[in-house]
């Protein structure tokens, strides 16, 4: 059975950018990924800058990449009120599938392991993790990262709360062209029962994303009916998927998102990004939170690793502790504004009184992300 000091599962953001920061760090790393690199996914792809100059500390640097300088927000109502603001720190524009791909890179050229396979189960005894894969290879660990993603069937081997809980969302996303879409905005564009994302990717694909209620859905049953009957209700949505012309031959979709609070530690793993708690995609954060999440981890683990007497309870208990302090607050909020907005009265009058008072648009944009980490 092959030992490492650490073994993350799940190769996105999170698993990644701890993958990269820890190797740098000079621990032996073992990444599992289900998926092989590069791969599309269902996400906004609006990087908030908060994390931009720590991905460049770990050698990343996204505008080498092409991805895209966003510095203005528009939103729109399904009434048809429009609002436009400059966003405080900006965002970038990249695709996952590019982004993904050259963290991945960059985590090889660090000297990470991976395999890619799922895992099946997590035990640890003794001080040591037992880490098996769904084809019962089987590997052991000082350290375990939980980095895998929104639900797994990992959640219900852990017995995680939240897994039994009903998530009635699913998302729709798919790339676009559209020249005269501008590139430095971003939309969120309001619909009965959802939201959908606008943004522009370094390859100059628009991406177009939506989050929506089984409820709405399931109404109308496919996506082709859906964006015509319900998403084309707001007038600019209607007017891009006119004009816009689908880069993919059909969406991709998920389903049974879970918005319910997580614990960043159970079983001992640290968990990291989506695997910790996934922020409401209309905040436009979850990647960031991701990335942070990982950083605050890998920061913990290596003090861990390099001290004389390890304490794991210490571990375990400051890293709960900041993560509740960075991202508590952001992920309460998020699920506020999403109430909010899927309430057509409430939000129809939430959003005039925005648009009467615009510094209000700007306060809930700052409290909903973080500060530019190093
Ligand atoms: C509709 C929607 C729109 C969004 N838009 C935005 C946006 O515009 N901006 C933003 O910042 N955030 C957005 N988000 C949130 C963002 O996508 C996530 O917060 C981010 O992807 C989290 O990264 P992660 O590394 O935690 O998880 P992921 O990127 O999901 O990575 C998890 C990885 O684990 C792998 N995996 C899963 N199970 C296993 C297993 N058992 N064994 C091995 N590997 C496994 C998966 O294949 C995956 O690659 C959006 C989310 C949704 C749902």
């Amino acid at each position: 059975m092959k030992h490492y000091d650490i073994i993350i599962i799940g190769g996105g953001l999170a698993g990644l950018t701890a993958a990269i920061h820890l190797a740098n760090a000079g621990h032996g790393i073992l990444v599992f990924e289900k998926e092989p690199y590069p791969h599309h996914k269902v996400c906004g792809e609006y990087v908030s800058n908060e994390v931009l100059p720590y991905l460049k500390s770990l050698g990343i640097n996204l505008k080498d990449h092409k991805a895209v300088s966003i510095d203005t927000l528009k939103f729109s109502s399904v009434k048809g009120i429009v609002l436009e603001t400059k966003l405080p720190l900006g965002g970038t524009g990249i695709s996952r599938y590019v982004f993904d791909d050259l963290l991945y890179k960059r985590a090889v050229a660090s000297g990470v392991s991976f395999i890619f396979e799922g895992v099946s189960s997590i035990n640890f005894k003794t001080f040591v993790f037992k880490v098996v894969t769904v084809n019962n290879k089987q590997f052991t660990s000082r350290i375990t990262i939980g980095a895998y993603g929104k639900r797994s069937s990992l959640d219900k081997h852990l017995k995680r709360n939240f897994i039994n809980r009903k998530s009635s969302w699913l998302a729709v996303k798919s790339h676009y062209k559209l020249d005269s879409f501008p590139e430095n905005q971003v939309g969120l564009h309001n619909f009965n029962g959802g939201y959908a994302g606008l943004s522009k990717t370094e390859s100059g694909a628009i991406n177009f994303c939506y989050l929506t209620s089984y409820k709405s859905f399931q109404r109308e049953k496919d996506i082709e009916r859906f964006n015509t009957r319900v998403v084309s209700k707001n007038a600019i949505l209607k007017n891009f998927l006119n004009l816009a012309k689908p880069l993919f031959e059909l969406p991709l979709t998920i389903a049974q998102i879970s918005f319910h609070p997580k614990k960043p530690v159970e079983g001992h793993v640290l968990m990291c990004g989506d695997t910790a708690g996934l922020i409401h995609p209309l905040c436009g954060n979850g990647m960031a939170m991701a990335i942070h999440s990982a950083k605050i981890a890998s920061e913990r683990i290596d003090f861990f690793l390099k001290e004389k007497e390890p304490n794991r309870n210490k571990l375990e208990r400051e890293y709960r502790e900041e993560w509740s302090r960075t991202f508590k607050k952001r992920l309460w909020l998020g699920r506020q504004l999403q109430k909010l907005l899927l309430n057509p009265t409430v939000s129809h009058w939430g959003i005039t009184l925005v648009a009467k008072q615009p510094w209000l648009l700007k306060q809930l944009i700052k409290n909903t992300h973080g500060q530019p980490i190093q």
